[in-house]
């Protein structure tokens, strides 16, 4: 089952319309959202983030945080999986005719759940790999925008590569990941690049802040470079989804030598029981 405009129906009966600008120009923001225990997780910063893009690109937010909880609880309940990632959806709607400036049109709200299953901490263990590559985006990441082109090729590239995560740069300064933040160990201190039109301000980002703090880890949120992560002691990545990754190898380079840094077992606990809260 997924929900659209108003209703609940099964997937394969949900269309829209040919004229939709989310289909025509992928003018529209969504969001994911964890579901633990059947419990939504963090659902009012979810919620912000997504009035956030919305605000941005001039989109009227269609349901207050009450209808919201009431459809993800309702759509959640759907499902027989205990732990799910809701997906919402947000166009501007459909017009008349394909332009590029708009008009108020009525919003297309698009909703599907889908089983959430998270690695274990002994896989995590293993540690994974990526590479980097330039940050060839637009200058609003802040937005969780579904026009998501450069995301996709880094993807693909990424599937194509066998490696975790694309991690991109500007101006020699490490952003983001392709699909989630990143966060640097040097003596003590965990870095990541701070909140601004260059990176999505992550949901998982402010709970592993939070976490490593926990952890009695310094958190700065300053840039830092590739030269810097060829010399940390750890490089993680974040998402909802992923929760929080250690990366072993990058550019086929190890960091810290291949070993996963004791700070990023305390972390990823803390992080656990956040969920159970
Ligand atoms: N940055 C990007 C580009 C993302 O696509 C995502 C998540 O998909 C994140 C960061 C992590 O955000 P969150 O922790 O809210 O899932």
């Amino acid at each position: 089952m997924v929900y659209l405009n108003g209703n609940f129906i099964a997937k394969n009966k949900a269309s829209i319309s040919v004229m939709d600008r989310g289909f025509l120009f992928g003018d529209g923001v969504y969001e994911v959202i964890p579901v633990y225990q059947g419990k939504i997780f963090r659902l009012t910063e979810h919620l912000d983030r997504l009035q956030n893009s919305l605000d941005s690109i001039q989109i009227t937010n269609p349901y207050s945080h009450d209808e919201w909880q009431s459809i993800l609880t309702k759509l959640s309940g759907l499902s027989s999986a205990l732990d799910q990632s809701l997906y919402l959806q947000i166009t501007r709607g459909a017009d008349t005719q394909r332009k590029h400036n708009f008009d108020t049109l009525t919003p297309t709200v698009y909703i599907e759940t889908s089983p959430l299953i998270a690695k274990t901490k002994s896989q995590l263990e293993n540690g994974f790999s990526a590479m980097t590559r330039e940050d060839i985006r637009w200058h609003r990441c802040d937005i969780k925008a579904t026009s998501l082109l450069a995301n996709i090729l880094y993807a693909q590239e990424a599937k194509q590569h066998q490696v975790e995560e694309m991690i991109l740069s500007r101006n020699h300064q490490i952003t983001e990941g392709a699909t989630s933040n990143v966060f640097m160990l040097k003596d003590n201190t965990l870095f990541t690049h701070p909140t601004g039109p260059n990176i999505l301000s992550g949901i998982t980002r402010d709970l592993v802040i939070n976490s490593a703090k926990a952890c009695k880890l310094n958190v700065q949120e300053t840039p830092f470079s590739l030269d810097d992560i060829q010399q940390a002691d750890g490089l993680w990545i974040s998402s909802s989804t992923r929760e929080i990754m250690p990366i072993t190898l990058l550019d086929d380079q190890p960091i810290n030598q291949g070993v996963i840094h004791p700070a990023w077992s305390c972390v990823f606990d803390y992080y656990q029981q956040l969920k159970n809260d």
